[in-house]
């Protein structure tokens, strides 16, 4: 294994530094204050490569692999969370499913224009009443002659009023919906164009605040057979690939929201003076400052790892799962240290404590939860859990997919 990042990881790291240093930075502070995100982003998002980073130039990507993925989530989400939700969605959770279950026409019409970022993807699967106990979602497909008809509501969807299309689930078999037999879930690609598909952004939400986050309705919505994404049933197996890509998202940017705040923290304890010395002289001080270093090179050894494992083609649920799991609670704990570091400050949006603070909190819980992670983590340890192979697996990556 060679941990030494290549020139190309590099340049790509480099030019997302630089343009979220220019671009977003001196921004930033103002869309989270008014709840606004930004749709300029997007089309400069797509001219750096990112929205099909890693996905074959076939398929309209930019043909770099899965550690160039993690780098730019851990890039982006250094500035802020919402710019890394974008990746998360679009490429984590959409374009590889695609990428990995889609059909070639599947393919030519939905992943070449997502790579090309002239069509915004999301994923939908939590519903009102069930996000972690996925088989308890109550979105039904139910055939009529070559199409699906759907009828649902998804909420906590992020890009819900941004998306043009989502994969979403839903029960395509009553039996097995009744027994809560995964096996009667199927996955769709419905556009936001579709005949009876309504959305909303959630108004409420008190973090991630220049991102958008919302629900959407299905009321009668005619899906075309072709766009039944896997086999009928296959919807559960799709929705739990979808999160290994998603969570390694989630667990690089995490480490980027760690190293946010440990440089943040660094630069006020060497400016704040108490007891006539910088707060950085205090030992309390340095013991948070080195928690956060350690948070940050533990988490990011974990995603690195986990993307190496993607490279060569090698399942990765278990440690994607904890890399995740690890990523995120450890940012929890450095943000709260970091509004800690900046006493009074820290509590006030002059600085960006309180931003990471607020934004770290959301990835403890999506993509599943602190506590979902946990059980799982014991439950490969204890032999409860065992990943048997999939029908569909993400392609390992090829130097030569670029042209
Ligand atoms: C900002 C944001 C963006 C999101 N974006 C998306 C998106 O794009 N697409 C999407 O589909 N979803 C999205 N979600 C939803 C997210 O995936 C769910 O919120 C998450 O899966 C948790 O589900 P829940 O909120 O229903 O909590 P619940 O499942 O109701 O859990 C509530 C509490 O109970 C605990 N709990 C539940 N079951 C167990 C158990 N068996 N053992 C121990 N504890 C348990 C949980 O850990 C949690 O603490 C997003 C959420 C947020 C906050």
């Amino acid at each position: 294994m060679d941990l030494e990042l290549t020139d190309e990881h590099r340049l790509l790291e480099q030019s997302v530094r630089e343009w979220t240093a220019r671009d977003v930075a001196p921004r930033i502070h103002d869309l989270d204050r008014e709840h606004r995100f930004d749709r300029n982003i997007l089309p400069q998002m797509a001219s750096l490569g990112l929205l099909g980073i890693c996905i074959p130039a076939e398929y309209g990507g930019a043909g770099m692999d899965y550690i160039a993925l993690g780098l730019a989530s851990e890039e982006l989400e250094y500035v802020d969370t919402s710019l890394r939700v974008i990746l998360s969605v679009h490429v984590g959770l959409n374009s590889l499913t695609l990428l990995a279950w889609g059909t070639e026409d599947q393919k030519q019409r939905y992943l070449i224009p997502q790579s090309q970022g002239t069509k915004i993807a999301s994923y939908g699967l939590t519903e009102p009443a069930a996000g972690s106990d996925v088989r308890g979602i109550q979105t039904t497909a139910t055939r009529k002659g070559d199409r699906w008809i759907l009828n649902g509501e998804k909420t906590w969807i992020s890009l819900a009023d941004v998306a043009d299309q989502f994969i979403v689930f839903a029960w395509t078999h009553e039996e097995k919906k009744r027994r809560r037999d995964p096996s009667g879930i199927s996955a769709f690609v419905v556009e936001r164009g579709y005949h009876g598909f309504s959305s909303g952004t959630l108004k409420e939400k008190w973090g991630i605040l220049a991102g958008n986050t919302g629900f959407f309705k299905l009321d009668d919505v005619e899906v075309p057979e072709q766009n039944m994404l896997g086999r009928a049933g296959e919807g559960f197996k799709i929705a739990m690939f979808a999160l290994d890509q998603g969570r390694f998202t989630v667990a690089a940017g995490a480490a980027g929201l760690i190293r946010a705040c440990r440089d943040a923290g660094v630069k006020y304890a060497l400016d704040r003076k108490t007891f006539g010395v910088e707060i950085g002289q205090h030992q309390l001080v340095k013991e948070m400052i080195a928690q956060m270093e350690s948070d940050y090179q533990a988490a990011r050894l974990l995603w690195l790892r986990s993307g190496w494992l993607k490279n060569i083609g090698r399942r990765n649920t278990r440690e994607t799962g904890l890399a995740k799991w690890f990523a995120t609670v450890a940012s929890e704990r450095a943000a709260a240290d970091c509004v800690q570091i900046h006493g009074a400050n820290g509590y006030s949006d002059e600085y960006p404590a309180g931003r990471f603070y607020r934004n770290c909190k959301g990835a403890v819980i999506y993509e599943g939860t602190r506590e979902i992670h946990k059980l799982m983590q014991a439950d490969y340890a204890l032999g409860y859990r065992v990943d048997r192979p999939s029908r569909c697996e993400l392609p390992p990556y090829v130097a030569t997919r670029k042209t």
